[in-house]
């Protein structure tokens, strides 16, 4: 029920924009409205903070099937969760309370800041600093590659507090869009996903109040990492929604396109490489499907099943998408047909959230 209510959805009030949001490489904001209109924006935030408690699964569900036409618009949901649960897995009470409920009504989305301009693969070389003064913090330094920057409202920050003990050296805190001494770079100018918004987040004198940091001081990269573990498998789900798609266009072409006489769905090449394309996407579900249970459970092996979710899906995702483009033949090619968008949009998936060299770094040492 969940699925056939997103899908409808995605396909009446996301799709319709989706080559648009590309083309002008502008923030979806039809999908933002319509997602916060039927409650599927941050649809993990629990109930007793104002949420719908959407267990992984369904989180899952909602992102692939809004990915399945837009990538962009994915990453609202997607990206609401890796935001916020830094805060639901290790905040106060009473940050959980002050930022859940907004996130949850739809009154402003949160980012993730991890990375800056020197600090990709590893993160924990981050530059950026928090120094205590009295009860506040003051965070100095740039974070970059941030999804949602500038429209989100809330901002997951690491940063060094203890540059001695390098990761377990490193906090986090909640840092809000009006605070003084934040602003926003430039937008990237990128390969995919252009309807969503990679800018550079300045953090120049920007005192908090020291109850905004999440958990324990030196706790933050810890926090970091168990974020990753669980919304690994949103980019799992983001890629599988992406194949999906290309698939789904490409089936309904190979019927219309006629060469030879006839249809070039008769061709057994062709029937071959749609055979090969589904069989990849199953096996990509299955995996996301059991690490999204695992993420619920919080099972022993989540590191290893997130990592290998989001890192054969998104490999999935990007030679279906490949193979999509190759079955429109030129006019796969072009931009008046949606393949190509999501051939571009399905690179990033092997990139971010940790490239999918760094997921089989954490498998290795992570083996079931
Ligand atoms: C569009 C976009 C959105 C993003 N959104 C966010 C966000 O919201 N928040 C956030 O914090 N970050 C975000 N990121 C950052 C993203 O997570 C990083 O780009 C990614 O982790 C890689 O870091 P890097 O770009 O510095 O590459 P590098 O770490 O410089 O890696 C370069 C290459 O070296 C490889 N490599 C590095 N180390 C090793 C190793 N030990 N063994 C083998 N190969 C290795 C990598 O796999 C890669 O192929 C985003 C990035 C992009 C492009």
């Amino acid at each position: 029920m969940l699925r056939d209510a997103v899908r409808s959805l995605a396909e009446a009030k996301i799709a319709p924009y989706a080559a648009a949001v590309d083309e002008e490489a502008r923030f979806p904001r039809e999908a933002l409205e319509a997602l916060v209109a039927n409650d599927l924006h941050a649809v993990h935030v629990p109930e007793e903070y104002g949420g719908s408690g959407a267990d992984a699964l369904a989180t899952v569900i909602v992102i692939e099937e809004v990915a399945r036409v837009c990538a962009s618009s994915s990453l609202i949901p997607a990206v609401n969760k890796l935001g916020s649960l830094p805060v639901i897995l290790s905040g106060s009470e009473e940050l959980k309370k002050k930022y859940m409920a907004p996130l949850a009504k739809g009154d402003g989305m949160f980012s993730y800041c991890l990375s800056e301009p020197d600090a990709g693969s590893d993160a924990a070389g981050m530059k950026t600093k928090a120094v205590r003064d009295g009860d506040f913090y003051v965070l100095n330094g740039v974070k970059r590659w941030i999804t949602n920057a500038g429209e989100s409202e809330y901002y997951t920050v690491m940063a060094v507090t203890d540059p001695e003990k390098r990761s377990k050296g490193i906090s986090a805190f909640v840092v809000e869009k009006s605070d003084e001494g934040v602003s926003f770079g430039a937008p990237e100018k990128k390969l995919g996903i252009k309807g969503s918004p990679t800018r550079e987040v300045y953090l120049d004198n920007v005192r908090i109040p020291a109850d905004r940091m999440i958990g324990e001081e030196g706790t933050g990269f810890a926090t970091a990492m168990k974020t990753l573990d669980h919304t690994r498998i949103t980019i799992a789900a983001q890629a599988l929604g992406i194949a999906q798609g290309a698939l789904d266009y490409a089936k309904g072409y190979v019927k219309e396109r006629k060469q030879f006489g006839k249809p070039i769905a008769d061709f057994q090449g062709i029937q071959f490489m749609l055979a090969d394309m589904a069989m990849k996407i199953s096996a990509a579900r299955a995996l996301t499907y059991q690490a999204a249970a695992a993420s619920q459970r919080g099972d022993a092996d989540l590191t290893y099943q997130g990592a290998a979710a989001k890192c054969f899906a998104s490999d999935v995702a990007m030679e279906v998408t490949t193979d999509a483009v190759q079955l429109l033949g030129g006019y796969g090619y072009t931009r008046d047909y949606p393949v190509e968008r999501m051939m571009r949009d399905a690179k990033i998936t092997q990139i971010y959230e940790g490239t999918n060299q760094v997921q089989r770094i954490v498998m290795a040492r992570n083996l079931p």
